[in-house]
């Protein structure tokens, strides 16, 4: 099965299989060496720093080199058979390493170790625990029952969990830019997706310690937060009157002020939705750019446009995923939207903030997609004029409501055929909108040098297109600077400072 990205960093291509490096918690070192790689979505990235830090409070230290790890835990994803599949793959190397160091732990995480549970123990006999994405608090006491000579499973799923007083670490970021789970789960049911099966319910952490956690980041020097989950526009947090650490909002919102509902958080505890939090994360600091994912097309409101378009530290970038341009489609997907739902929520955001970069996922062959159909996405996209898109042949997944319901009935080669036309047509779009920047001064924020060469930066304008520069001694990473954007690939800008 082929899938075939334009990349932005919610889903990086570059970092599947990364593999997490820590510094050793001063006073705390059991003498053993924890590995742990990560596959998937920015989501799955963010969870294996939760795991990491819980692990490194027990003394772990991390590896980069499996073959002398005491644990090795492979941070799985479901979404598509082939992420599956590359997971399995690298399992058999694994058991290579596990024959030579028979003490070896050997652990499934994440998102399929949710789905197969422990049928894991099964079908893979290297592998000694499997743990769900809502257990992983559980970790130490189910490697100590390994260690005494027992396999281990811990897959309950959660309706509290958000790890929110676990403060991640990121010892091997960039120190810019860092991931923030806002929520966990998802309550959609899109009748293709396995999330809402692996991840469990929808529920929202607390709004104190999302802004906590991103002043403790720029004040280590962070520069930009994504906050990350499945459907972000159903962010709801209800602050409990007497809980200690109320304190934090207010002063998030300005000391003694209203909050930004317009509501006094004096009062018996306001919700803050989603474009009240995005408005808390704003006021940390003009300097501190804020990014999010994913936005959903049915509940994305014109109060979050009007919050982006207000505070110019929000970055004018949106992930609307559409997944098909066609209504009957949509409905089968049970995305609970249409077509014109889609395009009016498009045209409000040209409207409210012009300019606005969108990005967008695209599944093609669904269910009894027809051509006709498939050209309306073809018409969706060129309506759109989408800035990055992910693209997807359509993947069926066991106990999902399509599998159930539908035959997976459009042949393999329509599904590849369908993707190449409409990758083709992104990369037309990437380009125009990307050449549209030439000529035009763009604030960067410096990420670290580019991939190709240490004589140049790497950064990303507002609307989240990497930008490429010649190294000036007198700007750093994590500082921002004007580029006059000169030249363009598909995917990338290149550009002089000029101050
Ligand atoms: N929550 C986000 C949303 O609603 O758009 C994204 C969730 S999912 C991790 C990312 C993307 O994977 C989806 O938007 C969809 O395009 C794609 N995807 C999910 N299930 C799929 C499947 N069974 N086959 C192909 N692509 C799939
Ligand atoms: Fe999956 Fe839909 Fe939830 Fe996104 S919103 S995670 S596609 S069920």
């Amino acid at each position: 099965m082929m899938d075939l990205v334009i990349s932005d960093k919610v889903h990086d291509e570059s970092r599947q299989g990364e593999a997490l490096l820590l510094e050793p918690v001063a006073g705390k070192n059991n003498g053993r060496k924890l590995y742990i790689e990560s596959y998937g979505c920015a989501m799955n990235f963010s969870d294996s720093e939760i795991v990491a830090s819980i692990l490194s409070e027990k003394g772990f230290e991390t590896t980069t080199d499996y073959t002398n790890a005491d644990v090795i835990f492979i941070n799985t994803c479901s979404i598509r058979e082939n992420a599956e599949t590359r997971v399995r793959n690298r399992l058999k190397e694994f058991k290579v390493a596990k024959s030579k160091n028979p003490g070896m732990v050997v652990g499934v995480l994440g998102c399929m170790a949710e789905r197969l549970k422990a049928k894991f123990l099964e079908e893979e006999k290297l592998v000694d625990v499997v743990v769900g994405p809502d257990a992983y608090r559980d970790l130490p006491n189910l490697i100590d029952q390994v260690d005494s000579g027992q396999k281990a499973v811990n897959v309950l799923l959660s309706r509290e969990e958000t790890y929110a007083d676990i403060s991640p670490v990121r010892l091997n970021s960039n120190g810019i830019n860092a991931f923030v789970s806002i929520m966990r789960g998802c309550d959609n049911m899109c009748s293709f997706c396995v999330v809402p099966f692996t991840r469990g319910r929808e529920r929202s952490r607390d709004a104190i310690s999302i802004v906590n956690e991103c002043t403790d980041l720029f004040e280590k020097g962070y520069r930009e937060v994504t906050l990350l989950g499945q459907n972000v526009d159903s962010y709801k947090w209800q602050p409990h009157p007497t809980l200690p650490g109320r304190e934090g909002v207010e002063k998030a919102s300005g000391e003694g002020q209203v909050s930004p509902t317009g509501g006094d958080l004096e009062g018996a505890g306001e919700t803050v939705n989603f474009a009240n939090l995005l408005e808390l994360v704003a006021q940390i600091n003009p300097d501190l750019r804020v990014r999010f994912s994913t936005s959903h097309p049915k509940d994305i409101t014109d109060e979050v446009l009007y919050t982006i378009a207000r505070y110019d530290n929000i970055c004018n970038y949106i992930h609307l995923p559409v997944q098909s341009g066609n209504s009957r489609v949509l409905e089968l997907m049970n995305r609970t939207y249409d077509r014109e739902w889609y395009i009016n929520r498009i045209d409000a955001i040209r409207r409210i903030i012009p300019g606005c970069a969108i990005s967008t996922d695209v599944i093609t062959g669904f269910c009894t997609e027809t051509d006709e159909e498939h050209k309306e996405t073809v018409s969706m996209m060129e309506y759109v004029q989408y800035d990055f898109a992910y693209m997807f042949m359509y993947s069926e997944r066991p106990g999902t409501l399509a599998a159930k319901r539908y035959a997976d009935d459009i042949p393999e080669t329509v599904k590849a055929a369908r993707l190449t036309e409409i990758v083709a047509l992104q990369q037309k779009y990437s380009l125009v909108r990307l050449q549209a920047q030439i000529g035009k001064v763009q604030k960067v924020l410096i990420e670290g040098f580019s991939k190709k060469s240490k004589n140049d930066y790497c950064g990303r304008t507002d609307q989240n297109a990497m930008m490429v520069f010649p190294v000036d001694e007198r700007y750093k990473p994590g500082m921002y600077v004007n580029v006059l954007a000169e030249r363009s690939t598909t995917a990338t800008l290149m550009g002089t400072i000029v101050g």
